[in-house]
């Protein structure tokens, strides 16, 4: 088992040296255990955010209200908390207050899932009082406690569990599941943002399709209609991680299952850069063969085209036509808008795109004398499209 990177090692050490106990908890444990990298590292000690800012020259106050301090070192940072039980919640959100307390076990007893409650001390010594260890070696996601009491206190543990399914492709316990069907409507409470950073983790995992599992309990019925049971989740592996929710929303609408790609990321509170991609490859309708592709690529941005082919599970032969350039946008031709000044100014932009079009099709050859010829030809009323 690969053991702590130096600055994770040198924050224990320090935080010990001064007295205090400390540990690296939660998701790093867990993927130390399983042989990934983690990806980001959450240290608990007894010492209060006061007493962490004062050992370490360096520090970040993150989440002091919730006792988190960022601890900055040369090889990296590390968010250290104290250790805490959380205080009474209020509407299956965020806890109201917190409470520090002097154990790392009682800090563990608030952690969502089994998996993600283990400590690991410097040593590498494992405390673990749920059972997250032979969790591992089952591959199993199950709560800590009652999965009932864990997401009526925080709705956002329903899709945790079944994010991490799909991160790790470990299967779900039946109790877990059966109350994920009974609370969904928790759900409801939630912010679209929280909702929307674990749809985006669960579409960009290996095993997409567990987003299905989301719609089908109606986690997400706040967002978009059980329609969506009919998605092609295969075409969504096919695609880079980046554009999985673009593709998940045009499918989505397709589906029925929303209004449209835009309204399902509006909703979500997507960036207005991703709304306009969804828009703008909606547009450009089924993108169903190599010609439909290479048409909209000479007139449309290249990420736009993609993911409208994504959505008719055409990603890869979209991919290789943009790269092998089989296409003539208005930028190459062998005209410009100075060379169509005798058209009416509002025909000039319209011809060209059409003139695109023509050439990318091998209607006309690419050269001056043609692309004039069809282009006046266009404009007296004899159309060749
Ligand atoms: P990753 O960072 O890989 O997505 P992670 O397990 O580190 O996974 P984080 O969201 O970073 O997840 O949270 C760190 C730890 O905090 C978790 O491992 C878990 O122990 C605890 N935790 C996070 N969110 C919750 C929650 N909503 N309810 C209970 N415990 C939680
Ligand atoms: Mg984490």
């Amino acid at each position: 088992m690969p053991g702590f990177p130096g600055f994770v090692a040198d924050v224990l050490d320090a935080l010990a040296s001064s007295g205090y106990a400390a540990f690296a908890v939660g998701g790093c444990v867990r993927d130390l255990l399983l042989g990934r990298e983690p990806h980001d590292w959450d240290v608990a000690t007894d010492a209060t955010d006061r007493e962490i800012t004062d050992i370490f020259p360096r520090t970040a106050p993150t989440g002091v209200k919730y006792g988190t301090v960022t601890v900055i070192m040369p090889g990296g940072q590390v968010e250290v908390t104290t250790f805490r039980r959380d205080g009474a919640y209020l509407n299956a959100r965020k806890p109201d207050s917190v409470e520090f307390v002097g154990d790392v076990r009682e800090d563990l007893a608030r952690r969502d899932l089994t998996v993600n409650a283990m400590a690991m001390d410097r040593q590498g010594s494992i405390i673990d009082p749920f059972g997250g260890r032979e969790d591992l070696d089952r591959r199993l996601l199950r709560c800590v406690g009652d999965p009932e009491r864990r997401f009526s206190e925080d709705a956002l543990r329903m899709f945790r569990l079944l994010r991490f399914s799909a991160q790790l492709g470990f299967k779900c316990d039946g109790a877990a599941l059966a109350a994920v069907k009974r609370l969904a409507p928790l759900a409801g409470r939630l912010s679209a943002e929280r909702v929307r950073d674990e749809l985006i983790k669960t579409l960009t995992s290996p095993a997409p399709e567990a987003a299905a599992l989301m719609i089908e309990y109606g986690l997400l019925s706040g967002f978009m209609s059980e329609n969506a049971k009919i998605i092609p989740w295969e075409r969504l592996r096919a695609v880079p991680g980046d554009m999985r929710l673009p593709v998940f929303a045009i499918l989505a609408g397709r589906a029925g299952a929303v209004e449209s790609a835009e309204t399902l990321l509006t909703a979500l509170r997507c960036p207005a850069a991703d709304r306009r991609l969804a828009r703008e490859a909606a547009e450009i309708g089924p993108a169903s063969d190599g010609l439909a592709i290479r048409l909209a690529l000479a007139t449309r941005s290249d990420r736009a085209v993609l993911v409208s082919a994504a959505a008719d599970g055409h990603y890869v032969l979209a991919r290789d036509l943009l790269n092998a350039g089989a296409f003539t946008r208005v930028r190459d031709l062998a005209v410009t808008g100075e060379d169509l000044k005798r058209l009416p100014a509002k025909a000039i932009g319209p011809t060209l795109r059409a003139l695109a079009l023509a050439v990318t099709a091998g209607k006309v050859p690419n050269s001056r004398r043609e692309l004039l010829k069809l282009a006046y030809e266009r404009s007296a009323g004899f159309p060749q499209s």
